[in-house]
């Protein structure tokens, strides 16, 4: 907000009168410049605010049947952002508290109200409502920095672990499936040695970042496990399904031809995964998919590596679905 900015109003009053006196006490602000629309009605005043055309509405408190305080719940409601002032006849104290409570920027007293104070209450509002938009984004950001990890860009171990909880307390009471692929990449030591850890960062990013345009469904979640491990938790969804996303996954990290001169199982990049799923009961605890998983990728890395393996909870034993 600058100096000599135009702001622009909308006044929903139903008196002709008001509007006549609000414009002419705008006309005399010394630091913005205004613009006053005119809303007579309840309804014309509500479809402006969600037009969403204006600065900040200044609302009477009566509206023919209706309160403007109604105005005020209802914009809140439909997600309107904008700051509102709400104008009365007269001072009184209850309508200034429910104002408030409702979410009213300022209450003023329209026979008391000169242009310094009306001007004034408009450019604090502004200026308020400005400085809690920038606090919300920068909340979110700081939301997203607890559970995002910094290097990969995906969701990271926290993320990981209070996703599993709350899947499993879903699906449990569902009676579906929880699946979930544990993968990590083959001889990523060998590739830290030989290329430099910056290489190893960009490459986990890399291939952080393909395995989670894999996964398709909006309950999915693929995260950081921890190093160069990452896991993906694929609610209601069965084994055959769990296995031909982490197949997906594995041929699409070998196809991002990273080259590994050292990897002793391809030229280049490869990943190893284990699968596993369960219908969660309460009483056991969520750590028993991850060892399933974690078993299989285990028994994957034994097995040559490149390749995934599935855990089957009916034989309590290891294979691969071909
Ligand atoms: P395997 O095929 O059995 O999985 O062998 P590996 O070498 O991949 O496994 P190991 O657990 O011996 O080594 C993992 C390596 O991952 C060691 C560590 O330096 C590397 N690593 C872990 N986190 C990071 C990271 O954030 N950046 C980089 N560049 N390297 C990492
Ligand atoms: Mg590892
Ligand atoms: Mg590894």
């Amino acid at each position: 907000m600058t100096t000599q900015e135009l702001i622009h109003i909308l006044l929903i009053d139903d008196d002709e009168d008001d509007f006549v006196l609000t414009r002419n006490l705008l006309a005399k602000a010394v630091v913005f410049r205004f613009e006053l629309d005119w809303a007579s009605t309840y309804e014309d005043g509500i479809q402006a605010i969600i037009q969403d055309k204006h600065d900040l509405y200044l609302v009477d408190y009566r509206l023919g049947k209706q309160s403007g305080v109604e105005i005020l719940k209802e914009s809140i409601l439909s997600g309107c952002q904008k700051p509102i002032i709400m104008l009365t006849g007269q001072g009184d104290i209850d309508v200034d508290l429910e104002a408030m409570k409702s979410g009213a920027a300022d209450y003023l007293n329209k026979r008391s109200l000169n242009s310094e104070l009306l001007e004034r209450s408009i450019r604090y509002a502004i200026g308020r409502k400005q400085a809690e938009l920038a606090l919300q984004t920068a909340n979110k950001n700081l939301q997203e920095l607890v559970i995002i990890d910094a290097l990969t860009q995906i969701a990271n171990r926290r993320r990981f672990d209070e996703y599993l909880t709350q899947q499993w307390k879903i699906l449990q009471r569902e009676h579906r499936s929880l699946s979930l692929i544990m993968c990590d990449i083959d001889f990523f030591k060998a590739y830290n040695d030989t290329y430099g850890h910056q290489k190893g960062d960009v490459c986990l990013h890399t291939v952080a970042q393909t395995i989670q345009n894999y996964v398709n469904r909006p309950g999915d979640l693929v995260a950081r496990y921890g190093g160069e491990e990452f896991a993906a938790i694929l609610p209601t969804t069965d084994m055959k399904g769990a296995f031909y996303v982490a197949e997906q996954m594995r041929l699409a990290v070998q196809a991002l031809q990273i080259q590994h001169e050292k990897s002793l199982v391809d030229q280049f990049v490869t990943l190893s995964l284990g699968v596993a799923e369960i219908i969660p009961r309460l009483d056991q605890p969520t750590e028993l998919l991850i060892e399933r998983a974690d078993k299989a990728l285990y028994i994957a890395k034994q097995q040559g590596r490149n390749q995934v393996l599935a855990y089957y909870d009916s034989k309590d034993e290891y294979c691969t679905i071909k």
